[in-house]
Parts: structure tokens; sequence; C-alpha cells
């Protein structure tokens, strides 16, 4: 990953190498934990990332991959997008969604996640296909290929991840908070597939080239974290206990007063909202 280890200066995303702080990014490590014994799991991971509450903690478990109807209720009593939304913000998530994702989700065969559980229960739309033919939105694999490959849009313009990344740079501009959610890494790290892994993280090396040389250091912040851990360990199929990356990119006095109190996934939710006082 030269462009992440050319940002911080040949250090890798170590606990040791934590914290950090240069002229254009802060590393710190986020626990993800969250004093509940256990693995940390997806549903409670994200549900605490844009709720700013310690999920796990309320509930008395780690619980996941999707929403248990207790999680699925703190999400939608309140969280990060409707927050935005009561402020008069916008906010967006990136990823694009397919015809059969709808169609699953509409006949009750399929549950939201918590990341579009949040943003739907804010009254946000999903991006769909057109949005994604339109330059609107980003396909999970950021260049378009399992979009062509197994959804049936050969149309589909296929992007290199420098286009990706410059792409999320772009439509980030159009909002207060634009989300993107990765979770091809979380898979890889279930099948303990070390090419996958590092061929995922090569792309994702590009994405972050493209995004860092078009964004605007002074216009907002880039937060690159996760729900748990799991790629950094292939030698379990399961998630981790390690902390997580909380990678702060942009202006120096920004970046201070977004990592000023954080120290967990829950708190993410209170950092951002630092920025968007209620008026
Ligand atoms: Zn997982």
């Amino acid at each position: 990953m030269p462009r992440l280890q050319n940002l911080l200066d040949g250090r890798r995303l170590v606990k040791s190498a934590t914290p950090y702080h240069n002229e254009r990014a802060t590393l710190l490590a986020l626990d993800a934990n969250l004093g509940v014994t256990g693995l940390p799991q997806s549903a409670t991971g994200q549900a605490s990332l844009v709720t700013g509450r310690s999920v796990p903690a309320e509930l008395g478990y780690h619980y996941g991959p999707k929403p248990n109807p207790d999680v699925a209720e703190l999400i939608r009593s309140d969280n990060l997008f409707k927050q935005l939304r009561g402020r008069g913000r916008r906010a967006a998530l990136l990823n694009a969604y397919p015809p059969r994702y709808f169609e699953a989700i509409q006949s009750g065969r399929r549950l939201y996640s918590a990341i579009p559980l949040a943003v739907t229960s804010a009254g946000i739309p999903l991006k769909t296909a057109g949005d994604l033919l339109a330059g609107e939105a980003l396909s999970a694999d950021f260049t378009n290929q399992g979009w062509r490959d197994h959804l049936g849009f050969s149309s589909a313009p296929l992007l290199a991840p420098e286009g990706a990344g410059e792409r999320l740079a772009d439509l980030a501009m159009d909002y207060d908070l634009a989300f993107y959610e990765v979770w091809l890494t979380d898979y890889a790290g279930h099948m303990q597939d070390m090419p996958r892994a590092c061929e995922i993280l090569k792309t994702i090396d590009r994405v972050l080239s493209g995004l860092l040389e078009n964004w605007d250091d002074r216009q907002g912040l880039i937060l690159i974290t996760s729900d748990h851990g799991n790629l950094e360990d292939l030698s379990t199929r399961r998630h981790t206990n390690n902390p997580v990356p909380g990678l702060v990119i942009g202006d120096k006095g920004l970046r201070e007063t977004f990592t000023s109190d954080l120290a967990d996934i829950a708190g993410v939710t209170p950092a951002i909202l630092r920025f968007f006082p209620s008026s």
C-alpha cells in the first residue's frame, strides 16, 4: 500500500504506530470492543458508529451481521443521518444498490444492514443503478466490474480504482456528510484468502490515491475506519478484538477538533456532529 505508507511517512496501519500526526493525516487506534467480552460484530459495531452510543454495552452483547430487532430499534430511534437532516444538512450513502437488492428488501427476503437502515430511517434514499450509471454513486468493488460480470449491467463504465477515488472526492463535495461502505475486506477476512485480501488492499490503496489527489484539505475531513477487525489477521476466519484504524485526513485544525475526544467507534458520531451544531 505505497500511497497509504507515503501518507503515514512509511508507517504501517498498526496499533504501535499510533497515535501519529503529520501535516496531512492523523492515525488513531479506536477501540471496537466497547467494554463487552466476545468478538465485535457488524450490526452492533456499525450501530455504534452511527448512533454515537455504545450499543454492545447497552445491550450486553455483540451482534451481527444484520441488526436484530433491538439493534434496529436503537438505529431507527436516532442516528447520525437523522441528526444531520434535522440540522438542515445534506448526507448520503454513496454506495449503489442493484435492483435485486431493492426487490429482496421489499419482499422481506432481505433485512437492511445497519448503515442502510440508518440512512433510510432518516428518509434519505439509497443510491440506485441509475445513480451508478449517471456517475452519482459507487459500486461496492469501486470499479463496477462486479456489476458488469454478475449483475447484468454490462454497459456500466469500468473505472480504474484511482477514478473511483476521484469520484468519491467529487461526490463528497455535494454533501455535508458522504458515507461509503466497504465490505469486501470483511468478506476476504472470513474466507482467510490472502491473495484476495492483498488484491483488495492494493485496490483500496489506488482508490486512496485518487481520493487524496482530488481532495481539498480545507474543505473537509476524510475518516477511514471500521466496525471491527478481521482482515488484519487471516489466521482466524472470525473477527478480532484488535483496535480499528481511525485514519483522519485533512486540515490540521479540523483534525484536532475532530479527534479531541475520539477513542472508540462510538465516538465517531459525536465527533462529526461537533462540526454541525444544532441551530
Ligand atoms: Zn464479518
